[in-house]
Order: C-alpha cells, then structure tokens, then sequence
C-alpha cells in the first residue's frame, strides 16, 4: 500500500506505510492518505467473528501496511499494545436500552480513547525506528487528554524521546499528574507559563526552525498520523461484528473535535463494513456541524465548554474527507486549503455535500441536552458516562432513524477522567479506576519555563538526541 497527500499533484511521490507513519504530515502540508481503500467481502467479515481484539486488529490493518511489517511483526505489535488494557475485550459494547449501545474506549493506561491508538503508535516508532537506526524526537503541546495519551505510549520506548508542553496550572490536575508522575528518562514534561495557544504556537515554531529541524528528527503525534486513524478503524468493526455484521446494518454516534475518529468510521464503511449512518456530534464549537447541514466550514470563536476535547475551531481530518469525495484531486484541495487558511471560511461544494450526506448526520448538542444525556444515562440505564460520550449519546437518541438498527455512542473517556461535570449532572462522584488510583501519591517531575520561545527551545535542544 502507498500513501499520497491531501494536497498533492504527483501521484509519483507516494511513500510506503512506515515513511507516512515517521512523516507524519506531508511537506505540502497535506495529509497523507492510503492510495485505495482496501476491501473485505461479507464472507471474509463474517469470519472475522470471535477474533480477540489484537487478532482482529491484525486483520484489519494487515491490508494498509503493506511491505513495512509482515504479519507477524504487526500481530506482535498489537498484542503488546493492548495487552494494558484494563479489560479483556479491550473495547466492550455496554447495552443501554433496546437499541442503544455505549462502545467503551477507555479502558487503557489514561482513560480515553486516544490510548488506542497511541499505544500502538509508540510501538510502532520503536520498531520502525530499530530497522532503520534513527532516532525521533516527538514535541507536543497539550490541553489535557493527548499529552498524557502520549507519553503513556512512548515512555520507555528506545529511539524516542517526548517534551510535553502544557500551559501551567490551566490542566486539571488529574490531566498533570498522569503527564508528570511519569518518570521514564525519555519523557520530558514542560509547564508553560503562558495559554495552551501560546504553547501550541511555540511548537509549531519548532517545526520551521531551521536550529531544530536541521538536528533533530522532529514529529507530532496528533491525529493527522495515519496510523492512528488506521488503528481506529478497528473497533468500528469490533463493534459492529458484535451485533450481527456483516449480516445487520449499525449506526455509530462519535463525539467529534479533530474528526480522526469518525473518519476512522468512514474508512471501515469504505472497506465494506455495513455502517448505516454516521452521526457527527459536537458541542458548541460546530464547524463540522455547520459543515455536514448547511455546506458552511468556517472558524468561529472558541467557547470552552465541560468536554474540553471537543472544544475546537478547525477541524484537521475533515480535509481527508473533503478530498475523498471530490474525486481525489490534490491540487484543487490545495487550492481550496489554502483559501481556508487564508479567510478561515471554506463553502463545500455540491458534490462533496452530496457525498457527505450519504453515510453522516451531524448533530449540535448544548450544555443543557449533554447534562440530559448524563443524567439519562445513570437514571434509565444505571451507567455513568463522561461529558464527551454525553454529546454522542444526545445525538444518538435525537437522530431519526429506522428503529430496527442498533446505535453504538463512542464512550471516549472514562467518567471518573471529568469528575466535576458528571457531578454537576448526575449527583454521583465518579471514582478513579484502580489502576489510576494512587496518582495523587506519585512523584511528579516537570520542568516550568516562561512562555518565550528561545528558552523553550534551548531546553529542548540540551536534552534531544541528534538525529545521525
Ligand atoms: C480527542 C477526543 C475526542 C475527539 O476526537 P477526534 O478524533 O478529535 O474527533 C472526543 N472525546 C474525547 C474524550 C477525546 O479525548
């Protein structure tokens, strides 16, 4: 399999899985994206049936690695990636009522979905890294949930050092203690004085240093990384295999922000899997759902809201989208991206709306309606759920369709990870799972620097390992 760009025009300049994995983002800017999609038949999904988690990541993901692991090496990887995860199914379906389904994705190392990926991700940095005798240096900033996801996965790895940017004492801190009680020699925490997009601006900085770029082999871990929306596919087909797939159609809800998880759920239809609908959920910050009802992908203002994972202006896979369905066309994307970046306002056109309207539902849900669906979910169906999984569970139950077709909502956080806000609507405190348990007794290490980009750099550059 070769992976080519959003935004290219050179079909020639196509790079194999562990290139696009290391690359991350393609130096035009574009995302990089299988060159076809692969496809199962019913019969081969059928057989799928009664596979462990890691057994049936190996299938799926077998067909868009290609010649960069055999399969021996990718069934290793994904059986020590989610061996840690807290529960044997890795990704169990809790049934809510007669057709609505919670899919729990936080059952690893830091309680929301992202460890799924990660996990494997960082696994797959060490081994790629090895072959080729490299070294990377991954930097981030992080509002909360990614940081922590990341450092999880690579904490201990060979070949790969992380530096953690986060703005000081605006994490929660059960967000900074599963970042800095991490204690691995190759994982470097940073408390920056300064906002989240003061962080994230430094960091970006980084990348187009020329005294950083130069040395070091520098990568991001959001997710633009194909491999980990390719990891993401898989419990879409998890889920749907445990309701009767390929032989009965499934919707799936997804609490949605950077759109790497639902895409995750248009490639496993692309593949073949019977999804009946996708249902977009976002909260206040709706760009996507302005996008998907009325054609209008524009940036608004940011407005924080209780599930801070949503909370965002621009959505990074939805050009992945937008390419798929207007005909593949690299250079018109990059036209038309560039014109975004320039207005932050983008009008889809016909074809592309057409296309979307065919498989996803977009869904806007309030504060008021997210605090409903907590407190639904715990009064009706004796279950707590998290803020985020609240918006994919409104959108489910609000979304009009064929009532013999099971709903699955994406549960991506665990609730004890948004103790207050589960609080605030359901009465009830959510505990810490007992594999987080004791974070407030661990040692934490961190280093806390002004927000000024010289010195975060140079703190950085003395601690990364050259790149040979
Ligand atoms: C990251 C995140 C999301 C949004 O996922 P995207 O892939 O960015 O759409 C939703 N819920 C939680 C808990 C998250 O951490």
């Amino acid at each position: 399999m070769r992976y080519i760009s959003t935004r290219g025009s050179d079909r020639h300049a196509s790079l194999d899985f562990e290139a696009a994995t290391l690359a991350g983002l393609a130096p035009d800017g574009g995302l990089y994206m299988p060159e076809e999609w692969p496809r199962f038949s019913q019969a081969e999904i059928a057989a799928f049936a009664g596979l462990s988690y890691a057994e049936l990541a190996t299938r799926v993901m077998l067909p868009f690695v290609g010649d960069s692991l055999t399969r021996h090496e990718l069934a290793d990887l994904s059986t020590r990636a989610y061996a840690r995860f807290a529960h044997a199914a890795v990704a169990p379906l809790t049934q809510l009522d007669h057709r609505h389904f919670l899919l729990e994705l936080f059952h690893g190392p830091t309680l929301a979905f992202k460890d799924i990926a990660l996990q494997l991700l960082g696994r797959l940095f060490e081994h790629f890294l090895k072959e080729r005798d490299g070294h990377l240096t991954v930097i981030g900033a992080t509002s909360g949930d990614t940081g922590s996801a990341a450092i999880d996965a690579v904490a201990g790895r060979e070949r790969v050092d992380i530096f953690m940017l986060h703005p000081e004492g605006r994490v929660s801190p059960v967000q900074r203690r599963q970042m800095t009680t991490v204690l691995s020699p190759n994982v470097h925490n940073i408390a920056v004085e300064g906002s989240f997009d003061e962080a994230q601006a430094h960091v970006k900085r980084m990348f187009t240093d020329p005294a950083m770029a130069g040395r070091f082999h520098l990568s991001a871990v959001n997710s633009i990384n194909w491999a980990r929306l390719m990891a993401q596919v898989v419990y879409f087909f998890a889920a749907a295999l445990r309701l009767g797939a390929p032989h009965r159609e499934v919707a799936f809800a997804v609490p949605t922000g950077n759109f790497g998880d639902v895409f995750a759920g248009y490639v496993a239809a692309r593949m073949g899997l019977p999804v009946a609908r996708l249902i977009v959920a976002t909260n206040v910050n709706d760009i996507l759902h302005r996008a998907l009802s009325e054609g209008d992908y524009s940036a608004g203002t940011l407005t924080p809201t209780a599930a801070p994972s949503m909370d965002i202006q621009v959505s990074s896979n939805f050009e992945r989208l937008l390419f798929d369905l207007s005909g593949r066309d690299g250079a018109a994307i990059a036209a038309r991206m560039r014109g975004f970046e320039e207005t932050r306002a983008m009008s889809l056109t016909p074809a592309q709306r057409e296309g979307a309207a065919a498989l996803f539902t977009s869904v806007r849900v309030d504060p008021l309606d997210m605090a409903g669906a907590m407190a639904w979910a715990q009064g009706e169906c004796g279950e707590l759920i998290d803020p985020h999984t609240a918006i994919g569970l409104h959108a489910a139950r609000a979304v009009d369709l064929d009532p013999a077709i099971p709903v699955v909502t994406l549960a991506t956080a665990h609730p004890g990870k948004f103790r207050d806000a589960v609080e605030r609507a359901t009465g009830t405190r959510p505990s810490l799972p007992a594999r987080v348990g004791d974070l407030f007794g661990r040692e934490e290490r961190c280093v806390t620097l002004p927000s000024n980009y010289a010195a975060i750099r140079d703190h950085i550059a003395a601690l990364a390992t050259p790149s040979s």
